[in-house]
């Protein structure tokens, strides 16, 4: 695919927004990054550090890295790399066809973890199916993921799950593409917060596994939700539609 350079240019379009909505999604302000496999190669598409705040990232900003961790390609003046590269490149090691990767200390899944609670799907079959088996918990190590030892305890804590907890640190989302891991790193944030306010209050009712199995099905094939295009795309352009989100008096 990213032989082409029409669909490597688009590679690195979704990248980069990625970033700007884990920003306008309130999943991370500097912390957090998205990659991005360059398919037939060992090497992956990735955010630099520090220079570039989460909500400016664009294209030409993203370096590329091998499973090393040599900067290799991209934007080669930045010269400085996210600490925590050894997560993204031992799991593309591990699982050849994962397609992106993305990690957060996003606030409402990672204080679930904290807690030792689970979040339940419990809100929209679209929106649940992250959630429809419990997010494995990776808690050997509470120290951010910066040793290529940690990254592959990790990728086998992970096996094909969607998304896995770091305890006390954050969160790692795996999947075929950019925009299913983006959509679903904002999806379980938004489970999560409904699962622990319906705590507070009762014990929450699930979606049975038959209103999720559409969505689940739709997922296992590799399609991307239309409401990357239709929506996600848009509001990085209209940010001020977002703030209805985000209503917290
Ligand atoms: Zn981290």
């Amino acid at each position: 695919m990213t032989t082409d350079s029409r669909d490597f240019a688009a590679l690195k379009e979704d990248v980069a927004l990625s970033h700007r909505l884990m920003y306008r999604t309130g999943l991370g302000t500097t912390r957090g990054h998205t990659s991005a496999r360059i398919e037939g190669t060992d090497t992956f598409l990735i955010k630099p550090w520090p220079h570039v705040q989460m909500h400016r990232v664009v294209a030409d900003d993203l370096i590329i890295m091998d499973f090393e961790g040599n900067i290799v390609g991209g934007n080669v003046q930045t010269k400085t790399k996210v600490s925590e590269w050894p997560i993204h490149a031992e799991l593309y090691k591990a699982y050849p066809n994962l397609g992106s990767v993305l990690h957060t200390h996003q606030k409402w899944a990672s204080m679930m973890a904290i807690a030792g609670q689970t979040i339940l799907p419990v809100i929209d079959a679209e929106l649940a199916t992250p959630v429809a088996e419990p997010a494995p918990v990776f808690d050997e190590d509470k120290a951010l993921i910066r040793r290529v030892e940690q990254g592959k305890a990790v990728a086998a804590k992970m096996k094909d799950a969607v998304a896995c907890h770091l305890q006390n640190h954050g969160m790692v989302f795996a999947g075929p593409n950019v925009p299913t891991v983006t959509m679903e790193a904002i999806a379980i944030e938004y489970q999560a917060e409904m699962t622990w306010r319906a705590q507070l209050i009762g014990k929450p009712g699930v979606l049975t596994n038959a209103t999720l199995r559409p969505a689940l099905d739709k997922r296992a094939r590799g399609e991307v939700s239309e409401a990357w295009e239709h929506y996600w795309r848009w509001a990085d352009e209209h940010p001020d539609s977002l703030r209805p989100r985000s209503a917290d008096l």
